[in-house]
């Protein structure tokens, strides 16, 4: 039990701590970890030899700590949680939390490569059906292998940037000429992202084995999405500007450690996959996302129904010796659910804008509008019956430039 004002039984008590960079005024970034309605100041409790992380955590980016590897991830952690419930180490810690209202988040971690994935099976089919009406919605390499795509890691921005409404081509269906301007069709994708702490060699292949090695930790993940420059630009090569120009991350990482009771069996796989996607345990992380438009919560989409395991993911966009950075990224792709209410995307939840939805301030929507905000969310069984919340990924829409 910590002894932190109001941080136990909520959703960052002392068994979750996530970790993330905050500035103050006009100070450098700063490490910190979660913990209740405030953020211990790591660079501080490390200059102070409170906890010794061979002075990673005085850095401006999480980097160097995810360097380190899970044995000293573990020890870090075990110590903070020390910190944080006895007592006998409250008058040296409390000094050094401050409110999380009065510290801005930036972005924890300098990010190495992006990768998005396609997982949820319930997602690919309402997609493919929208996109490719009267043909067999899975294509037929989506139940052998993980498909992705590598994103644009230099336009991750952290949770609470705005983002700027995206022009680029689009064509209607069945007209003829392209036109330029604004996205008319801009959409959000629930998704769950993976960080990556450790490396791997250029040639080497990451089994699903060893996941739990080289991630550090999760965060909830906007994959911003232009639908109408998507369906446009998308043949034959993949996803390009209408994902590129901004991708939100929450701004606090779950480690995985604080997420060891949320581990659920995986969907059986059909037809059998690769030996090198095979795991001898297929686990999926029982997360309960939520998503708020303009406040109006309207989906739940459940990601303990994943197709595609995290540790398969990494097993296959290493297979082909693909090296591991510290700081990539790889999120889940958009995480839908079989009911529409669990839908992980406006694309879905409006039946490709047939059916609008109605938000409670009584406005009409069928895609975001200008001034629209979207709120990420999600729960995870905790330790001991408890449950935590992974921090929200926000992000407001600004009119086109
Ligand atoms: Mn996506």
């Amino acid at each position: 039990m910590t002894w932190v004002p109001g941080a136990a039984g909520g959703g960052f008590g002392a068994r979750h701590l996530p970790y993330g960079a905050f500035t103050r005024g006009d100070a450098a970034p700063r490490l910190g970890a979660r913990i209740g309605d405030f953020v211990l100041d790591l660079a501080a409790a490390e200059r102070a030899e409170l906890v010794l992380a061979g002075g990673s955590l005085c850095a401006p980016t999480l980097n160097a700590f995810l360097a380190l590897g899970r044995p000293q991830w573990t020890a870090v952690r075990a110590r903070l949680v020390d910190l944080l419930t006895d007592e006998r180490h409250r008058p040296a810690v409390e000094p050094l939390l401050s409110p999380v209202s009065d510290v801005e988040p930036v972005l924890a971690w300098s990010p190495g490569d992006y990768v998005d994935f396609y997982s949820s099976e319930y997602h690919a089919t309402n997609v493919g059906r929208i996109l490719r009406p009267g043909q067999e919605p899975l294509l037929p390499n989506w139940k052998h292998l993980p498909i992705g795509y590598h994103g644009r890691a230099g336009t991750l921005i952290v949770s609470g940037t705005p983002v700027v409404r995206p022009c680029g081509q689009r064509r209607s269906t069945g007209a003829g000429e392209p036109v330029f301007g604004p996205s008319a069709r801009l959409d959000i994708e629930a998704e769950v992202g993976f960080v990556v702490g450790v490396p791997s060699a250029l040639g080497e292949r990451v089994p699903t084995g060893a996941f739990a090695n080289h991630v550090f930790g999760v965060v909830l993940v906007n994959d911003w999405s232009a639908r109408d420059i998507q369906a446009w630009e998308y043949q034959p090569l993949g996803p390009f500007l209408a994902k590129s120009f901004a991708t939100s991350v929450a701004a606090w990482i779950t480690p995985l450690e604080a997420l060891g009771a949320a581990w659920v069996p995986a969907p059986r796989q059909e037809p059998p996959v690769q030996e090198y996607l095979r795991e001898e345990d297929r686990r999926g992380l029982d997360l309960a996302l939520t998503v708020e438009w303009n406040g109006t919560l309207v989906s739940r989409p459940p990601f303990a129904g994943m197709y595609w395991t995290p540790a398969q993911q990494l097993a296959h966009l290493t297979v082909n010796g693909a090296a591991l950075r510290t700081g990539d990224l790889y999120a889940s792709g958009t995480v839908s659910g079989p009911e529409r209410a669990q839908t992980g995307s406006f694309l879905e939840l409006t039946r490709s804008g047939a059916e609008p939805v109605t938000l409670a301030g009584g406005e009409s929507r069928m895609f975001l509008a200008d001034g629209d905000t979207v709120t990420i969310g999600a729960t995870a069984p905790g330790p001991d019956g408890t449950r935590i919340t992974l921090a929200p990924v926000t992000g407001s829409i600004l009119a086109p430039r």
